[in-house]
């Protein structure tokens, strides 16, 4: 039986482990332990602050373990920093346990922490409660003042970026279970997916990469800059909200990873590129003429970037297929309080 333990005793663990890891951040002047936090913001920066919450059953399947929960519960948070061209500083975490489960809880820390240590971002506080799992974290992070990245400055001519590939987190959803066939949905008939492939794709749902250093690289380059947690589409169609411009993509150009080749047919597989959630890639926009620096950021920072496409005028998404036609957009993408949506909802 799952070692029980109070809640205090819960929030003990949670300090120690906290301590341990969070190395000596000398901007945390009052960390776990009191009312609040005291943190200190350097001089000539601003503060930026981002929360998400993950509940089971919507954002992560029943069967997550633990570690991947707190990996991922950090990840998405961290991500809407990169997305701001924010360098992590502090972190809070909610947590509401169905049970005070302390093996649970070591796993969890474990992927917390583990990603928490990549980025020194402390964790300086947070809540403990009994109910239906769900994790919120919030974060803090600093960016120098008035350089972070906005949805709202994208410009007619730019073009747009993304980092990493696409639609890798949407195929590891559709492998995270065994179907009846053992194969999924969509796969490819002619070929069976590969050695790997599957893990590769699940690892990209289960334990996303936040693009920190990327977004740091952008800073002065991108004019517009945003997180791809709902689907390509429904991410650059908020740029696109924001800034008052449409985009043309084409769809040649979305990156795409060998296991997602040897994964799925080309109809499912751009599906998944286009309106599959979960990626946490950054889709940027540029001027042109910034294209070489936007490619010695991206190099500098040993991150793949890939232009897939234009800002408009003309409000609204289109496609250009493979044969040059030019098609509005589909609307895809994941809405949380739409009919009929079902599995793993991005934060
Ligand atoms: P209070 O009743 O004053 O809110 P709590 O007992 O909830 O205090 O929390 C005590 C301390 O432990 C506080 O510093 C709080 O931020 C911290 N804490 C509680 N739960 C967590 C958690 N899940 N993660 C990190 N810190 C936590
Ligand atoms: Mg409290």
């Amino acid at each position: 039986m799952a070692e029980s333990v109070a809640e205090f005793d819960l929030i003990a663990r949670i300090r120690t482990r906290a301590a341990a890891w969070a190395g000596p951040r000398d901007d945390v002047l009052l960390g776990i332990g009191d009312d609040a936090a005291i943190l200190r913001v350097p001089d000539g920066h601003d503060l930026v602050v981002s929360t998400d919450t993950l509940n089971v059953g919507v954002h992560f399947p029943s069967h997550t373990t633990p570690f991947d929960i707190g990996w991922k519960a950090l990840a998405v948070n961290l991500s809407d920093l990169a997305a701001m061209g924010a360098t992590p500083a502090w972190c809070t975490l909610n947590l509401t346990l169905p049970e005070s489960d302390a093996a649970w809880l070591g796993a969890f820390l474990d992927g917390f922490v583990e990603l928490a240590a990549r980025h020194r971002i402390a964790l300086v506080g947070g809540d403990t409660t009994r109910g239906p799992l769900s994790i919120t974290v919030t974060v803090h992070g600093v960016v120098p003042r008035g350089a972070a990245l906005r949805r709202d400055g994208a410009q007619i001519g730019d073009e747009v970026w993304v980092s990493g590939t696409l639609g890798d987190a949407a195929a590891g959803l559709t492998r995270s279970s065994p179907s009846p066939d053992g194969r999924g949905v969509g796969v490819r008939g002619d070929s069976p997916s590969g050695p790997g492939v599957d893990d590769h794709l699940r690892s990209r749902l289960h334990r996303p990469t936040p693009r920190i250093a990327l977004g740091l690289a952008l800073h002065a380059i991108a004019s517009a800059c945003i997180d791809v947690s709902d689907g390509l589409l429904a991410d650059l169609a908020h740029i696109g909200e924001e800034s008052s411009v449409g985009a043309l993509l084409d769809v040649e150009a979305l990156p795409t990873s060998r296991e997602l080749v040897a994964a799925f047919d080309e109809i499912t597989r751009r599906r998944l590129q286009l309106g599959g959630g979960d990626d946490y890639e950054l889709c940027f926009t540029a001027p042109p003429d910034r294209a070489e620096a936007v490619l010695a950021a991206a190099k500098s920072v040993r991150a793949q970037v890939t232009r897939i496409g234009r800002i408009e005028a003309q409000l609204g998404l289109r496609l250009r297929e493979a044969d040059g036609r030019i098609v509005d957009a589909p609307v895809l993408g994941y809405r949380h309080f739409d009919a009929g949506d079902a599995g793993d909802a991005p934060a």
